[in-house]
């Protein structure tokens, strides 16, 4: 049996024609997939009854498992969600006025394991199929009743962080596939410019999101030199910060109208001083990146020894920054009271 949400039209149209079927039916699906929501192949109305059970045979169609779910007092919904192998991950949806993100995970845990990170404490058990990854956002979809079927109108779940657990670009082909079939007008015709993807670094495959996908990038850098990068991010060993931004620089020659957000958590004591934004700013003045920053306050996970800086050093922190001429907005932290903010995931208990 093949999953099918998450395989492209080219797969899909293949594994048809093997079925000794027109390719014109991938399209078809495809709707019903992706435009419609169908959960089930007795949905697809104008596709043959012969045709719906030999798919049945052929297909599997699955949404994963809701295990638990928790709404925070600021709305912010997670999901522990389980996977046909019992594999468990957490998705997150931050609703907005008028809008809102399902922030999406790539990975059973990750093996970046950065200092600060409650996701980065779970070790790695697997990587999620495309297929994985999409179906969370046609989750959150589900929930809020956001198909055409329904009657209601509010169209909140409109766009895709990949910020969940995971180094996305340690899964790079599935985070691909899965971000194309997203942003196909075929496909969930999510825009191009409501897709965000954060990463530590892993400088080969940031030139490829680029060119394959043409979302947007966000960098974690969380410290303005490698020697304090290294010490929360042991993946700065292997990628330093001038290859990062080299990479970036090649990023826009690609996708050249977008800004590149760098992500920067603000650490007491470790990360925010006043030398620590100049320092930031003439590193980031040297490589001329269309870039802005995002302050993120450090949020708390059990057994973690860092602390949030204060609201004053993070305003001049802040301000530093803007007076070089750089936006660097704090971030608002969402769902920390049911551990769903920023760094906060994890899917399975502490031993
Ligand atoms: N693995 C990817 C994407 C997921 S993490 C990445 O690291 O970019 C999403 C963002 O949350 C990253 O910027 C990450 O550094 C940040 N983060 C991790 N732990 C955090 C914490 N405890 N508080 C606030 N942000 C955190
Ligand atoms: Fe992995 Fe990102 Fe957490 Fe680092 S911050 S451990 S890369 S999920």
């Amino acid at each position: 049996m093949i999953e099918i949400i998450g395989l492209t039209k080219k797969e899909l149209t293949s594994v048809l024609e093997e079925m000794g079927e027109k390719s014109f039916r991938a399209k078809q699906i495809w709707h019903w997939l992706y435009v419609q929501g169908a959960k089930s192949f007795e949905e697809m109305t104008n596709i043959s009854k012969d045709l719906r059970n030999k798919l049945t045979e052929k297909f599997t169609l699955n949404r994963p498992k809701i295990v638990t779910e928790q709404i925070s007092a600021d709305k912010t919904h997670k999901w522990l969600l389980e996977f046909t192998d019992g594999q468990r991950i957490e998705t997150v949806f931050i609703p907005e006025e008028e809008h809102g993100a399902v922030c999406v995970s790539t990975q059973v845990g990750c093996a970046v394991g950065c200092k600060f990170c409650h996701t980065g404490s779970q070790k790695i058990t697997r990587n999620l199929t495309a297929g994985e990854i999409i179906s969370q956002f046609m989750l959150v979809k589900d929930v809020y009743a956001e198909w055409p079927s329904s009657s209601q109108d509010n169209r909140l779940v409109s766009n895709i962080v990949v910020m969940g657990m995971g180094e996305p670009l340690h899964n790079a082909d599935n985070v691909i596939k899965a971000l194309n079939i997203a942003t196909d007008q075929d496909g969930l015709a999510v825009s191009k410019r409501r897709v965000t993807l954060s990463t530590s670094g892993i400088v080969p495959h940031i030139p490829e999101i680029a060119r394959e996908t043409g979302v947007k990038l966000a960098i974690s850098l969380h410290a303005p030199n490698n020697q304090k990068r290294s010490q929360i991010m042991p993946i700065n060993d292997r990628y330093k910060i001038e290859e990062i931004l080299s990479a970036c620089q090649e990023y826009q020659k690609i996708v050249t109208s977008r800004y590149i957000t760098f992500e920067y958590l603000m650490l007491d004591g470790f990360n925010d001083s006043l030398q620590d934004a100049q320092e930031l700013v003439a590193l980031m003045k040297k490589y001329k990146i269309g870039a802005k920053f995002n302050l993120i306050p450090f949020n708390p996970w059990p057994g973690c020894h860092f602390k949030p800086s204060s609201n004053n050093r993070v305003y001049a922190f802040s301000k530093e920054l803007e007076k070089a001429g750089f936006a660097a907005p704090v971030r608002t932290a969402r769902g920390q009271d049911i551990l769903a903010a920023c760094g906060q995931l994890k899917s399975k208990k502490s031993v």
